[in-house]
C-alpha cells in the first residue's frame, strides 16, 4: 500500500517514530540499519541512497547518519518513487559504517540481513527503522493491516522473527517481486504501534475502532429511525472515549456510584439515546438527568 496524502495514517505513525530519536549509540546504529535495509534504494561500499516523498523518512535518514558521523546530501528529485533523494557518498566513511553495522561479509560483500541483534533495545530500534523505511498501516476506516515489505525472503523472515521476539505474530507472504511481513488483527496492530512508540497513533486507531463499532451497532438497531441517529452516535462516541480513558487510567471504580452506573450502562448499550438509557436505570432517570451525569464524566477527562 502506498502512503496516500499528507494526512495518511502511516504518515502520522512515521512522524511519531521520527520524533522519538533513539538514545544510546547501539540503538542509533540499529535504527539506521533497519531504515537502510528496508528503505534504501541502493547500498554499496561507495554510497547509500534513499528516496522518499515523506520528509520525516528523509529527516530520519539524515539525522541518524549525522549521529553516526556522516553527512547526507538531500535533493529534490523528479523521480516517481519519491520527491526527495538523500545520499551518502563519502566512500571511505560508508565502508567504515557498513563495517560497524556488521553489514560487510568476509569478501567485502554487503550483507542484507538484520544479523544477530543481541539487546532488546536494539531489536526494537531496528524494527522502528524498518517501519520508517518501508512500513505502512492501512486507513483504519477501511480495514486493519500493518505491513513491512522487504526486498527478499530472508530479510522479511528476519523482521517476522524480530517481532516474534516480542510476542507479535506476523505472517510472511510473497507479493509481486517482494516479500511482505504483515498482520491484520487490529489489537495486535494497536500493541505494535505502542511498542514502536507511536502512542498517539495507537489512541487514534482505538478511537476509530470504537466509532466504527458504535456505528455498526446503531445501524443494526436503527429500524429506519435515522433522523437523530448521527447526533446520537457522535455524542455516544465522545462519551465512550471519555469512559474508556477513565477505565484505562484511574479505573471506573474511582467514580461515584451514580456516575459509575451510567458509565457501565453506556458501554453496554452504545447505541441507545439518553432517554432510553435513563429508562434502564433503577430508579429511572430523565433524559436531562442522564445528560447531566454523562457531562460530569466527560468533565473528568478534560
Ligand atoms: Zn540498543
Amino acid at each position: 500500500m502506498r502512503e496516500g496524502g499528507k494526512t495518511s495514517f502511516s504518515r502520522k505513525i512515521k512522524r511519531e517514530l521520527y520524533r522519538a530519536e533513539p538514545r544510546d549509540k547501539c540503538c542509533v546504529r540499529s535504527r539506521f540499519k533497519g531504515l537502510i535495509l528496508l528503505g534504501a534504494s541502493e547500498i554499496s561500499k561507495s554510497g547509500i541512497k534513499l528516496k522518499s516523498d515523506n520528509p520525516d523518512v528523509i529527516g530520519s535518514f539524515v539525522e541518524t547518519a549525522r549521529r553516526l558521523g556522516i553527512e547526507a546530501e538531500v535533493r529534490q528529485s523528479g523521480d516517481q518513487n519519491g520527491k526527495y533523494k538523500a545520499e551518502i557518498r563519502d566512500s571511505v566513511r560508508v565502508a567504515q559504517l557498513l563495517y560497524d553495522l556488521k553489514m560487510l561479509g568476509d569478501d567485502g560483500e554487503v550483507l542484507r540481513r538484520s544479523g544477530d541483534i543481541k539487546k532488546l533495545c536494539c531489536k526494537r530500534e531496528f524494527l522502528k527503522g524498518a517501519f520508517l523505511g518501508a512500513g505502512a498501516v492501512s486507513d483504519p476506516y477501511k480495514n486493519y493491516a500493518l505491513e513491512i515489505p522487504a526486498p527478499d525472503e530472508a530479510l522479511c523472515g528476519d523482521i517476522v522473527s524480530l517481532f516474534k521476539d516480542f510476542d507479535f505474530p506476523m505472517q510472511l507472504t510473497p507479493r509481486k517481486k517482494k516479500y511482505v511481513a504483515y498482520v491484520k488483527n487490529s489489537e495486535v496492530i494497536e500493541d505494535i504501534l505502542a511498542f514502536l512508540g507511536a502512542c498517539g497513533s495507537q489512541m487514534e486507531l482505538i478511537n476509530i475502532k470504537i466509532e466504527k463499532e458504535i456505528r455498526n451497532d446503531v445501524n443494526r438497531n436503527a429500524n429506519g429511525e435515522t433522523s437523530n441517529l448521527s447526533r446520537t452516535i457522535n455524542a455516544s462516541v465522545e462519551q465512550i472515549k471519555a469512559i474508556h480513558k477513565i477505565r484505562d487510567t484511574v479505573g471506573l471504580d474511582s467514580l461515584p456510584d451514580d456516575l459509575r452506573e451510567i458509565a457501565r450502562l453506556r458501554l453496554e448499550h452504545k447505541d441507545l439515546s439518553l432517554s432510553e438509557l435513563g429508562k434502564r436505570l433503577n430508579p429511572p432517570l430523565t433524559k436531562s438527568g442522564v445528560n447531566h451525569r454523562l457531562k460530569k464524566i466527560m468533565n473528568c477527562v478534560k
